[in-house]
């Protein structure tokens, strides 16, 4: 979990900084120079269609005139026409030159003049009209006349083509207010066998106003939207105009919307573009939420593998992998702090039975259950880890001094004495620490290690349940080892280098000495008295356990078969107990010694009545049968089972000291013993409290119903000399 959050709370804001932000920036980015674009090409299409509106306007206007003077033609050049006006049929005049040019060509006034420039025919307004009203316009046609009537005379025939047939004169004006194209064309002979003085001609008059059905041609034939006459150049936004020039400058401008075939198109295309953009968006959006779904998965993918990689999966602390990183890390900022820093090599003692004896399952609930307790005593910062097996390591960091990790130690220790419910039943393991401290013990993370290790060794060979802090004497002992062995070898040759102790047991009722427990001493010439926590398991190890205990065994018999005490005690290791041969030799010292079986009482660990194996078994049933007693020592250490007690083949047990020396500290010890007391009676055993060193133990235990009782306070294990005048004095004592 903490890892996960670690990996993945910076990876969702880089998506969003990193991924999403990008590519929908892109997308609009994409978006928007398509946008550009589309209007830049919408503007420019536009542009070019209104030029080409404008083109197109300007030939109209260009062509008006000749397009009036065209019209003319087709009535001016004519036998009939020449012939009518000489006649003056004004009928004929009338349906021919007049309305029929009205009608046709949508000519708004006609006018006809004669040799003198005297209108004779004048029609206006869809009718004939007084050819009077003539002069209205007379002084805007006059120079045209004028002019028409000198090439006419002349004979100037320049711009006459295969389409114009005559020559005319023409102009913009402004006629009754409208503006208008003034266009005047002689009438003549198209056979040519009229005969005509040139400049004598009648004249046509047509008028054309630009403000009437023009505009409505213009709109229809050439698409030119609204369009309007507007005297002044003034347009409204979206129009164009053109403007109209007669001879002396412009009189007014053709107002008109151009067609806007890329604004149209746009108009269009929006709705459909929009669309377009709301899908590639969405999609856009889609794709990233999968891909950010995709990536964190991945990360957890990630961490998961992380984790199993540096995780021990049954307690799912860090594993020596992880371990080791962690530490190379600390170990290397150490040197720019004024920190301390300890490792802790922690070592379950006597885990192996309760495999063996509960099976794997349990033995793993009892390490997980294990791994739960060190991790409600350390914090955070420190780093907790499973080597494997049994064995689990600590780091501790910013130590504030020693006495911080003793209290640990201390710590640990107990709670690996509380009691683990496995499979259904209480069982009882306990831990050694062995401490390196760096920078005192160096800096390397492999020579920390071996030095925690080395302590740890040493811790478990100082009693079970202790811890004990690295020191440089302890590097010697490996070496010093072999040369312990080789002496205790010939110690075990030498008559009185070997000696044997007796401690005195007690009942708790009457205060009586019922008994002795035998306890080898090691006396070396060099070494002097050499600790039996030193030189047991040494020869448990090297095999010279067998001499060791025949020897003691039948010193202790020697001893006590006249002392005028119940019991002889006598430890016992489960490697012993393996040879097959074991109860017939301990028969043989009992006939030689001439004790009785009775009186004697081996005393063996949790750990060797557990072994399967049935020469064990047998040397305990052989020897059972023929009276010796069995006790189990030092129960609650090792691996032990309060709910197996019933089976297992023993007469007494003996609580171990610790136990006894955690009375009044709060840690439940008394509730345990109390415990193992109850159920030992109702089992039918009896029970023996170990190691007391003070009144109130001693007075707690009686209460609690404890049969025997041990320990310093009460004697310490004596010589035989000593033991033999306590005998006497106890005689004195009890007397009393
Ligand atoms: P153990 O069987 O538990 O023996 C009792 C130990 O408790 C003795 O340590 C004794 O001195 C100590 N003790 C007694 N009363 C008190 C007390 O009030 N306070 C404290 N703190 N300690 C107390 P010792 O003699 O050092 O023996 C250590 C262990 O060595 C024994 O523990 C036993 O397991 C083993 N051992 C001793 N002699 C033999 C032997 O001949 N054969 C075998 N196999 N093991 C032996
Ligand atoms: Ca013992
Ligand atoms: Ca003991």
């Amino acid at each position: 979990m903490k890892l996960r959050r670690h990996f993945a709370e910076p990876t969702r804001r880089l998506f969003l900084l990193r991924t999403a932000l990008p590519v929908i920036g892109l997308t609009l980015l994409i978006a928007m120079i398509t946008a550009g674009l589309l209007l830049w090409s919408t503007i420019q299409t536009d542009r070019v269609a209104a030029a080409r509106q404008r083109s197109l306007v300007g030939l109209i206007i260009s062509k008006l005139e000749s397009a009036v003077a065209h019209d003319q033609e087709s009535v001016t050049v004519w036998d009939d026409a020449v012939n009518a006006l000489r006649s003056g049929d004004a009928k004929w005049l009338d349906t021919n030159l007049g309305s029929w040019m009205h009608t046709y060509f949508g000519h708004d006034e006609v006018y006809i003049l004669d040799a003198n420039n005297a209108p004779v025919y004048a029609f206006s307004d869809g009718s004939i009209v007084d050819p009077g009203s003539y002069r209205s316009i007379q002084a805007t046609t006059a120079p045209l006349v004028q002019t028409l009537r000198a090439r006419l005379k002349r004979g100037d025939t320049e711009g006459v083509t295969g389409q114009v047939l005559t020559i005319g004169a023409s102009d913009m004006a402004v006629i009754a207010g409208h503006p208008a194209v003034v266009s005047i064309k002689p009438v003549v002979s198209d056979s040519g066998h009229i005969a005509q003085i040139p400049g004598q001609e009648f004249l046509h008059v047509a008028v054309r106003y630009l403000d009437g059905s023009l505009l409505t041609s213009l709109r229809q034939d050439y698409l030119l939207d609204d369009a309007r006459f507007s005297w002044a150049d003034k347009v409204a936004s979206g129009e164009a105009s053109y403007p109209v020039v007669d001879r002396s400058g412009p009189i007014g401008f053709f107002v008109w919307r151009p067609y806007r075939p890329g604004a149209f198109v746009l108009f269009q295309l929006v709705p459909v573009l929009g669309a377009l953009f709301g899908l590639v968006l969405a999609g856009v959006i889609v794709a990233l939420i999968a891909f950010r779904r995709r990536t964190l998965k991945l990360i957890e993918t990630e961490d998961r593998i992380y984790h199993l990689a540096h995780n021990d999966l049954l307690t799912a602390l860090p594993n020596r992998g992880q371990f080791n990183e962690r530490l190379a890390d600390a170990l290397a900022r150490l040197p720019s702090t004024d920190e301390q820093l300890a490792i802790l090599y922690l070592d379950l003692d006597r885990f192996k039975q309760v495999n063996d004896s509960f099976g794997h399952p349990a033995g793993d609930e009892l390490l997980r259950e294990f791994a739960d307790r060190l991790r409600r005593l350390t914090t955070e910062a420190d780093t907790v880890a499973r080597l494997g097996g049994d064995e689990f390591i600590i780091i501790k960091r910013s130590l504030a001094g020693e006495d911080e990790v003793r209290t640990l130690c201390e710590r640990l220790i107990e709670s690996a004495r509380r009691p683990f419910e496995v499979a259904g039943v209480q069982v009882f393991v306990g831990v050694s620490v062995g401490v390196a401290v760096a920078p005192k013990d160096g800096l390397d993370a492999v020579e920390l290690v071996r030095k925690a290790d080395v302590a740890l060794y040493h811790a478990k060979a100082g009693g079970r349940s202790s811890y004990a802090f690295f020191g440089h004497e302890m590097d010697l002992t490996l070496a010093m080892r072999k040369g312990l062995e080789q002496d205790l070898r010939k110690a075990l040759e030498m008559p009185g280098q070997i000696q044997v102790h007796y401690q005195p047991l007690y009942a708790a009722d009457t205060n009586r000495m019922t008994g002795v427990e035998a306890l080898a001493r090691w006396s070396d010439l060099e070494r002097g008295w050499v600790a039996p926590d030193l030189f047991i398991p040494l020869s448990e190890e090297t095999g010279l356990i067998e001499p060791l205990g025949e020897l003691v065994l039948r010193q202790a018999c020697l001893d006590a078969v006249v002392w005028p005490i119940e019991t002889l005690a006598v430890n016992v290791s489960a490697l012993q107990l393996n040879n097959p041969s074991f109860a017939m030799r301990v028969t043989s010292i009992l006939l030689e010694t001439h004790m009785d079986p009775r009186r004697l009482e081996i005393e063996v660990t949790e750990s060797a009545l557990s072994e399967r194996r049935t020469e064990c078994r047998n040397n305990i049933e052989a020897l059972r049968s023929i009276g010796v007693r069995f006790a189990l020592d030092d129960f609650g250490t090792g691996f032990s089972s309060l709910g197996r007690l019933q089976t297992l083949e023993v007469d007494r047990i003996k609580i171990d000291r610790s136990f006894v020396q955690g009375f009044g500290r709060s840690n439940g010890d008394e509730a345990i013993v109390q415990a193992i007391i109850n159920l030992a009676h109702a089992t039918g055993l009896s029970t023996t409290a170990e190691g007391v060193e003070t009144e109130s133990q001693c007075d707690y235990l009686r209460k609690l119903g404890c049969d025997q009782l041990q320990g310093f306070l009460l004697s310490r294990p004596l010589p035989k000399g000593e033991l033999q005048d306590l005998l006497g004095v106890v005689s004195e004592r009890a007397s009393a």
